[in-house]
């Protein structure tokens, strides 16, 4: 009796025109309303076929996302954890071509690295895993993706990071942020020269801001004079600024940020003023007494989360960018970021050229900038590509 080849094994989920389209074009996911399957288990390796029973490839099933299908190949695959060892290997060797500048950077970037729902950063000796969908959480997986880091980078430690939001979502267990592997969740890394201290197990997103790497680079070479760094978190901006200005100050809401910004200020021999306040507040006051700066960083936690809060996000943009402009002296460097995905690059510029006009202060653009390469961005899949940064110079 011939032998069942294992791909007709996997669950079938059969998807409608809609669907189908979106992969021909280039996507990878489908949404649940494109989507039927019957009794697949979360988390399942599925087989998709279009409304007649054609293959198009193999997924990853979530039950609960609005995103049912993630595609991982057009091809069957067997073997999910040799499928994964390879593609964070592929991914390893990407950033070891791209990234001479660091020995912090995203090692694995889900959809982009074609491991949708798998996040690995890399903070010199200690590494951090980040899983967003049921598929990756599942143990064999994760054995296999921390086998490939051990045998390739032999971190000191491997840290997860928990969103409780994201595994609420995926109706996963709770689970608490840990040491998967090592003791040591404390360390030091450097960027463009730059020191940082970094706890695997506290502070915002993995730990950095990693995207912003390069960026922090190009403002550092512009800036100059008197700089204001607003949402600074642990000094990322504000500490490639001080090697320019004469003055630099900090400014953030979180106060357990700003004591890791004093501290990151101290490592380097640098003197930055750290403020604890509301971004908005302090700007408003500050633009009515008067104040002025040569060069002004924005980089605001993201507004829009989704689609529907694109005006109010636009809004909240145009107020901080208004405020800024206000404060710029004549030759000053605005330094304006976002990373909503849902304010498109466009939105962004339109918004900023508002203000412009609306402030009477002639803006030229120095420089329009992304995420750093080591969040690449699959073209073919736009939600990969979600940070703006543009530098521009007051003319008057
Ligand atoms: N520029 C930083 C990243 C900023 S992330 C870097 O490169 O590392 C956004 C920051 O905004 C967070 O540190 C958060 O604590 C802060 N934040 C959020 N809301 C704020 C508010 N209303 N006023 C001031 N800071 C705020």
């Amino acid at each position: 009796m011939p032998r069942k080849s294992a791909s007709t094994t996997l669950p079938i989920v059969k998807i409608s025109r809609r669907g189908a389209d979106r992969l021909k074009n280039g996507h990878v996911w489908v949404y649940q309303s494109d989507v039927s399957a019957h009794r697949v288990p979360p988390g399942a390796l599925v087989t998709v076929q279009d409304e007649r029973g054609r293959p198009l490839g193999t997924a990853l099933y979530s039950s609960s996302s609005q995103i049912a299908i993630r595609m991982l190949s057009s091809h069957a695959i067997t073997d999910l954890p040799g499928l994964v060892r390879e593609r964070v290997r592929a991914a390893i060797d990407y950033r070891e071509k791209l990234v001479h500048d660091s020995d912090a950077y995203r090692l694995v970037f889900s959809e982009a690295d074609f491991l949708p729902g798998l996040i690995i950063d890399r903070y010199n000796d200690v590494l951090s895993l980040q899983i967003l969908t049921q598929a990756m959480d599942a143990e064999p997986i994760r054995q296999a993706a921390i086998t490939e880091l051990n045998e390739r980078l032999n971190p000191a430690a491997i840290a997860e990071r928990v969103d409780p939001r994201v595994r609420e979502l995926e109706q996963l267990s709770p689970r608490t942020s840990s040491l998967l592997q090592g003791e040591k969740s404390s360390t030091v890394f450097t960027m463009n020269g730059v020191k940082f201290h970094y706890d695997a197990l506290a502070g915002q997103k993995t730990g950095a801001f990693l995207d912003q790497r390069e960026n922090y680079a190009a403002a550092g070479k512009y800036a100059h004079g008197e700089a204001l760094d607003v949402f600074c978190y642990e000094g990322g901006f504000a500490l490639h600024l001080a090697q320019r200005c004469s003055q630099v100050t900090g400014v953030d809401s979180s106060r357990p940020a700003l004591e890791i910004a004093d501290k990151n200020a101290a490592l380097n021999g640098r003197e930055i003023e750290w403020m604890e306040a509301n971004a908005f507040d302090l700007l408003r006051d500050y633009a009515s007494a008067g104040h002025h700066y040569d060069c002004i960083v924005l980089d605001p936690p993201a507004f829009a989360r989704s689609r529907k809060n694109v005006e109010t996000a636009l809004r909240g943009y145009k107020e901080l960018n208004v405020r800024a402009l206000k404060m710029l002296r004549p030759g000053g460097i605005l330094v304006t970021c976002s990373c909503s995905y849902h304010v498109s690059e466009a939105d962004f510029l339109q918004m900023l050229a508002t203000a412009s006009s609306d402030t009477h202060r002639p803006l030229r653009i120095i420089e329009k900038r992304g995420q750093s390469v080591d969040h690449p961005v699959l073209l073919t899949v736009p939600e990969t590509s979600y940070l703006k940064c543009v530098i521009a110079s007051a003319t008057r």
